[in-house]
């Protein structure tokens, strides 16, 4: 699906860093200590559906 990409609802996460170990090509612990998602043309489906299924916070979803 075009433009599909992830979104994290910053005020549920509690920056434990899954969603950076499991697909680091897209989330990222900003400097500022809150969790970024890369701009991508294209995300990879399955890491990021991976990151999705492991955020204790279910706050990784996708738009
Ligand atoms: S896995 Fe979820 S709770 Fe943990 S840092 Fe990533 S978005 Fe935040």
């Amino acid at each position: 699906m075009p433009g599909r990409h992830p979104v994290v609802e910053l005020s549920d996460c509690i920056l434990c860093g899954i969603c950076e170990e499991v697909c680091p090509s897209v989330f990222y612990l900003s400097d500022l200590g809150y969790v970024q998602v890369a701009e991508l043309a294209e995300y990879p489906e399955e890491e990021v559906d991976a990151a999705v299924r492991n955020c204790p916070k279910d706050c990784i979803l996708w738009k």
